[in-house]
C-alpha cells in the first residue's frame, strides 16, 4: 500500500486535517500525533475500517478502543454525561484523561459493551481531524500490539509504513505516555490505567479515585490482560541504588543498557540518564526502542516511586518486563 506522508513542516494544519478526514471518510486509516503518543485512527462508525486497525496492530479482538472526540456536542451523541463527568471534563479536557461512561450507541460500535471510552486530545492536528470528519475517531497507539508505543514519527514508520493510508508527522509527542483511564460509569471513580494525568491531580478536586485490584481490573479493562510495551531484549527492573549494584554484579558479563534518573559513577556500555520523571515518561518508549536497535544484551531500568507520573512509568515498565504475569 502507498502511504501518504504529511508533515507539519510542509503542510498547514488545515490542509493536513482536510486530507486526513477525507481518507478516514473513505474508510482509510490515518496515523496522527496526540499529546500522549501517536494514534492509528479510523472512523469509529465504519466497522470495516475499525477491523483494519485490529488487523494491522495484531490487537486482541476483546480489547476495546478509545473514541476521540472534538466537542461536548459530539460527546453527547455517544455517551451519558453525568455531573461527575462534567466536573472532570471541565478541569482536564482537552488532555490525557480517558473516561469510561455509559454508552448511548449501538453495541456493535462499542465492542459489545454498554460502556464507552472517550477522550478529547490536546493536540491541534488530532482535534482538527476529528472536527473535519464530524464523527468520533477510534485511535489506539500506533504500534504493533505488545511493542513499545510510538512517540515519534520514526517509530510509526518502523511499525506501519506501507500498512496505513496516511501518516502525519508532527514530531515528538509531549507526554510520551498514554492517557489515564478512569471508569466513572457507576458514579464513582475507579482507576483502570495510570497515565499522563496523575491521580493526585484528580484527587485535588476532592474526587476519590479507587484503585481496582488486579482481578477486577482484568474484568473491567480488557486491555490490561495482555503483555504490552515490551522491547525485544530482556528488561530488568530495580527499585533503589543497592538493588542496582547487585543487578550490575549479577550481569557483569552482559552488555548493559541503563535507563533511569540516578547518575552513575561508573561506566556502562550505554546509559540514558533522565533529568526528572517528566523526561523519563516522555523518553520511556523511545529509549526502549533505542536499546533494541543498539549493541546491548539487556536493559536495566529504574522503577520510580508509585506516585505522580511515576505511577504510570512503573506500570509501563512492569508490563514491559513481563513480571506481572
Ligand atoms: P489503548 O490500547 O492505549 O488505546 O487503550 C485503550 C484502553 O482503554 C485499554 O486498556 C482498554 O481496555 C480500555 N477501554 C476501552 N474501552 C473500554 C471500556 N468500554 N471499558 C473499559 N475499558 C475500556
Ligand atoms: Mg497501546
Amino acid at each position: 500500500m502507498n502511504t501518504i506522508i504529511l508533515s507539519t513542516k510542509e503542510n498547514s494544519v488545515d490542509e493536513i486535517a482536510n486530507r486526513a478526514a477525507y481518507i478516514l471518510r473513505s474508510g482509510g486509516l490515518v496515523v496522527f500525533p496526540t499529546e500522549t503518543v501517536y494514534g492509528v485512527g479510523a472512523d469509529a462508525f465504519n466497522i470495516n475500517a475499525v477491523n483494519k486497525i485490529f488487523d494491522i496492530k495484531k490487537r486482541a479482538k476483546d480489547n476495546p478502543l478509545i473514541f476521540h472526540i472534538f466537542s461536548l456536542d459530539m460527546l453527547n451523541t455517544i455517551a451519558e454525561i453525568t455531573p461527575l463527568a462534567k466536573k472532570l471534563i471541565k478541569h482536564f479536557w482537552p488532555g490525557p484523561l480517558t473516561l469510561i461512561l455509559k454508552s448511548k450507541i449501538e453495541r456493535k460500535f462499542t465492542f459489545g459493551l454498554d460502556t464507552i471510552a472517550v477522550r478529547m486530545p490536546d493536540n491541534l492536528i488530532a482535534l482538527k481531524i476529528v472536527e473535519k470528519l464530524r464523527k468520533p475517531v477510534v485511535a489506539p497507539s500506533a504500534n504493533i500490539s505488545g511493542k513499545p508505543s510510538s512517540t515519534d514519527f520514526e517509530h510509526v514508520l518502523q511499525d506501519f509504513h506501507g500498512k496505513v493510508d496516511c501518516i502525519v508527522n508532527g514530531g515528538g509527542t509531549v507526554y510520551g505516555i498514554e492517557s489515564t483511564v478512569i471508569d466513572i460509569s457507576e458514579n464513582k471513580a475507579i482507576l483502570l490505567r495510570p497515565g499522563a494525568l496523575s491521580i493526585e491531580d484528580i484527587e485535588n478536586l476532592d474526587i476519590k479515585v479507587a484503585l481496582a485490584d488486579k482481578w477486577e481490573l482484568k474484568k473491567r479493562s480488557p486491555g490490561t490482560r495482555y503483555r504490552h510495551y515490551a522491547p525485544d531484549k530482556p528488561l530488568i527492573l530495580f527499585e533503589n541504588q543497592s538493588d542496582l549494584k547487585s543487578m550490575l554484579d549479577l550481569y557483569n558479563n552482559a552488555k548493559i543498557g541503563y535507563m533511569g534518573t540516578y547518575k552513575l559513577m561508573f561506566d556502562l556500555d550505554k546509559k540514558i540518564i533522565f533529568r526528572n520523571l517528566e523526561e523519563y515518561g516522555r523518553m520511556l518508549f523511545s529509549t526502549l526502542r533505542y536499546f533494541d536497535s543498539v549493541d546491548v544484551d539487556i536493559i536495566i531500568a529504574q522503577l520510580p516511586e508509585n506516585k505522580g507520573i511515576g505511577r504510570a512509568i512503573r506500570d509501563r515498565l512492569i508490563r514491559a518486563s513481563g513480571i506481572d504475569r
